[in-house]
């Protein structure tokens, strides 16, 4: 069974004019003595304050570089929440979008958490409204709710589970295996990947990143066909039919894990760009080549780069060091309930790899 809920029409529109105007007031890159005293006072600042910066993946390489020479952290969106929750440090400073500062204050109550900038959005938790989906949940009281990580904390605290891309395949064939059906939210590429892998009744919401639903299949094999060496590692936010062309499908840690073990020099990579920082990294004589986000009927909105990802820079971190605003608060009651769907993940997952 699979029943497809989507956001209204006019609610979509209104995700890509949060979107459009993100890109308006996308971070600025500095560059010379400018950027060397901007990143020296952050330093001084983090250390004065007993301040911790944890960034994602996708933001600029500059805070990815900062964060992790001032003693922070880089990842995906759990592993920043986790490394916020071990470490010793009273405020923590989040670079990436509004969501991960959730997730950050759910998992770390008692801590500080500040967002570089709260404006940063996901289009996967801006098409999942809480009254909407609780509406939705209603009306299918004998489901496992299932969320995404990209979710707000009120419909994290509506859900059974939350789960990560890495672990969404297991952890569904887990709850199949128990004859339980599933309530899926609020991607629906990875929903759709995840009922194709595993054959499980689920109905869906129909939310998208609109970052990786431009990557285009089609353009995608041209380019397979001019470098036939080339692996290809998809993050299974993209459409199914990018999905199918993968040599590699998975979230953004076990991509760059793959570009490290497998044993090929060039690969072409389906998701956003600001990951290519780490994988250069973890692989620093081979090739990374973008996906293409071309091809018929492409508009190419955000060619591979989100835009709310984009707005984290050096001088807003700065700013908020400075001023202590974008404070992230949860709701205590609406905390409790979205840390038990997170912990119960984080419980599944570790007796999966035990
Ligand atoms: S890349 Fe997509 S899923 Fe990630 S924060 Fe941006 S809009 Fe959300």
């Amino acid at each position: 069974m699979s029943i497809n809920i989507s956001a209204p029409e006019s609610h979509q529109d209104q995700i890509r004019a949060l979107a459009a105007a993100a890109e308006q007031a996308r971070g600025i890159d500095l560059e010379g003595e400018k950027k060397e005293k901007l990143v020296k006072s952050i330093k001084a600042l983090l250390k004065s304050q007993n301040a911790v910066l944890v960034a994602h993946y996708y933001v600029d390489s500059e805070l990815q570089d900062l964060a992790e020479e001032s003693g922070g952290f880089v990842g995906d969106s759990l592993e920043m929440a986790r490394f916020g929750l071990n470490s010793e440090a009273d405020t923590v400073i989040v670079a990436g979008v509004r969501f991960m500062g959730e997730t950050a204050k759910i998992l770390s109550p008692e801590k500080r958490i500040l967002m570089v900038e709260t404006d940063a959005e996901c289009s996967l938790d801006l098409a999942c409204p809480i009254d909407q989906f609780n509406e939705f949940c209603d009306q299918y009281p004998d489901r496992e709710v299932v969320v995404y990580a990209n979710t707000s904390a009120a419909v994290k605290a509506r859900a059974d589970w939350v789960v990560t891309s890495s672990i969404a395949l297991d952890l569904v064939k887990h709850l199949s295996d128990q004859d339980k059906k599933i309530l899926w939210a609020p991607d629906k590429f990875l929903g759709a990947y995840v009922q194709k892998m595993t054959g499980v009744d689920m109905v869906m919401w129909e939310g998208s990143c609109i970052v990786h639903e431009d990557f285009k299949a089609v353009a995608l094999k041209e380019l397979m066909k001019a470098k036939p060496d080339a692996k290809v590692l998809v993050h299974p936010e993209s459409p199914g039919p990018v999905i199918e062309l993968a040599d590699v499908v998975g979230s953004t840690t076990q991509i760059i894990n793959a570009a490290r073990d497998l044993d090929a020099n060039t690969f072409i990579v389906a998701t956003e760009r600001g990951i290519f920082h780490k994988m250069a990294q973890a692989a620093p004589n081979k090739k990374f080549i973008p996906a293409p986000t071309a091809g018929e009927g492409a508009t190419c909105e955000s060619c591979a780069e989100c835009p709310w990802m984009k707005m984290n820079d050096l001088q807003r971190l700065e700013n908020v060091l400075n001023t202590g605003t974008n404070e992230i608060l949860v709701d205590e009651k609406v905390r409790k309930k979205a840390a038990r769907s997170i912990t119960r993940m984080v419980e599944f997952n570790a007796k999966a790899t035990d």
